[in-house]
């Protein structure tokens, strides 16, 4: 069976063979690019064995990439990634030093992505935990659905010109598929570290119809 490289992605950061200068493939769908492989030479002359490079590391989340697979199999899965429908949605709630921006609903055949933008306090550098919203929704026929754990988060530094504020893109996954009658939703939202703060943030909570 022949592996496909056009879907490569570097196994530690995700990035994909243009956004990177060298790209080292391993065995099956396992790739490391030049930046993590120059991190990984960092952590290994650091003689502390839990420094905060080789933490921030280990928490990143999962890298979700395509098995190896058959050309055309491959074909068919880059396809599945136009949306069926697009609902624009464009809500926003501010929270104490927290805003979060609901920007598209996309209906997949098999799964919906909820695409967002979070603004708040940049994370701090060695940052050892996966920082992530949590989201539940539930639709007009008492339908639930918790995010699975297929979504990004991207930091998106050239938006903002506020040292105090970053900005993060993301999305998060969600399956089975929309029923074709829903038609309401109510999304809850939290940032589950906030709940460690000195004044946790209540779950954002937004309505919409579409
Ligand atoms: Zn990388």
């Amino acid at each position: 069976m022949s592996v496909d490289r056009t879907l490569a992605r570097c196994s530690f950061c995700g990035q994909r063979p243009p956004e990177v200068r060298r790209m080292v493939a391993g065995p099956g769908a396992a790739y490391i690019c030049d930046v993590c492989l120059e991190l990984c030479q960092e952590i290994l002359q650091d003689p502390t064995s839990f420094s905060s490079k080789a933490l921030e590391l280990a928490s990143r989340p999962p890298v979700v990439i395509a098995a190896p697979q058959a050309l055309a199999q491959s074909q068919a899965t880059l396809a599945n990634r136009e949306p069926l429908r697009t609902v624009t949605l464009e809500l926003e709630q501010k929270q104490q030093e927290q805003t979060l921006m609901l920007h598209q609903l996309q209906l997949y055949e098999k799964h919906f992505e909820l695409h967002y933008l979070w603004i708040r306090p940049p994370f701090t550098e060695g940052f050892a935990f996966v920082p992530r919203i949590l989201f539940l929704l539930t639709d007009n026929n008492g339908n639930r659905w918790a995010g699975d754990r297929g979504g990004m988060l991207f930091e998106r530094s050239e938006l903002s010109s506020d040292p105090r504020q970053a900005i993060y893109q993301g999305y998060a996954r969600f399956s089975p598929p929309l029923p074709a009658n829903t038609h309401h939703l109510t999304l809850r939202a939290t940032d589950p570290l906030s709940s460690f703060a000195d004044e946790p943030l209540q779950p954002w909570q937004f309505e919409f119809e579409f």
